[in-house]
């Protein structure tokens, strides 16, 4: 039970800027990075953004399955899909828990399946029809890895993947997923991604390779956005 004289306390207790450190991994091995609660909210604000253009609005379902150690890109995500009214369920993009977004699939029916993991889909494959399972689902943004499964049963998934400490999300033009450039550098280099942190960011990231194969691609979008798209795994299937 909240106490007049607890709510004063609580008043005066600081409020640290700084709300996530994001450890990811990179070429030269694991890198951490600060991530602050304004830097949350610019980033909520953008991936809001994205799923309008997916069609996302207050009243439809979502299924969000991502991993304990992503909340990073989750915290701003489930920000996004409150912020549009979207009821959401969530499960570990670990394939132990596949069966837990077979339930959210089945009761949520939902509109959006988003962030789903090729081991979330070899979980679901042993019981599943899974082309049967995500044709009726209007939007589902998955893994790198999981789109060609998706596609290869007939379902138009989209990319979304943590791209370092960042999170690049495929618009319906399915052209590449889009990074926010007013917070994020993204290159390639020998076919491989970079990233590097935008000047407005509170925590200074110069260039730093991924170790992940792909390209990026600049200039307008036929969605009409201006920032760079990634496509993942394009060096390797180029060389
Ligand atoms: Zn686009």
């Amino acid at each position: 039970m909240a106490r007049a004289d607890t709510l004063a306390r609580a008043r005066e207790l600081d409020r640290p800027d700084l709300a996530y450190l994001v450890r990811f991994p990179a070429a030269g091995g694991i890198r951490e990075t600060d991530l602050t609660w304004a830097e949350i909210a610019r980033d909520t604000a953008w991936i809001a953004d994205r799923l309008r253009g997916h069609g996302l609005a207050a009243g439809q379902r979502a299924v969000l399955t991502a991993s304990g150690f992503e909340g990073f890109w989750c915290h701003a995500m489930i920000g996004a899909l409150r912020g549009l009214r979207v009821t959401y369920g969530i499960a570990e993009a670990m394939g132990w828990d596949h069966r837990r977004t077979s339930v959210f699939h089945r009761e949520l029916r939902p509109h959006a399946v988003i962030g789903l993991s090729a081991e979330t889909l070899e979980g679901l494959s042993g019981a599943t029809d899974i082309g049967e399972m995500f044709r009726p689902t209007s939007v589902v943004l998955a893994r790198p890895d999981a789109v060609p499964m998706l596609h290869a049963v007939g379902v138009p998934g989209c990319v979304l993947s943590p791209l370092g400490p960042a999170l690049a999300v495929e618009c319906p033009e399915r052209s590449g997923a889009h990074v926010s450039a007013a917070e994020w550098r993204v290159g390639e280099r020998d076919g491989q991604l970079s990233v590097a942190a935008g000047e407005g960011r509170a925590s200074p990231l110069s260039e730093t390779p991924l170790g992940i194969a792909g390209r990026v691609v600049t200039g307008r979008c036929a969605c009409g956005s201006d920032d760079p798209r990634v496509l993942f795994g394009e060096a390797n299937q180029l060389s």
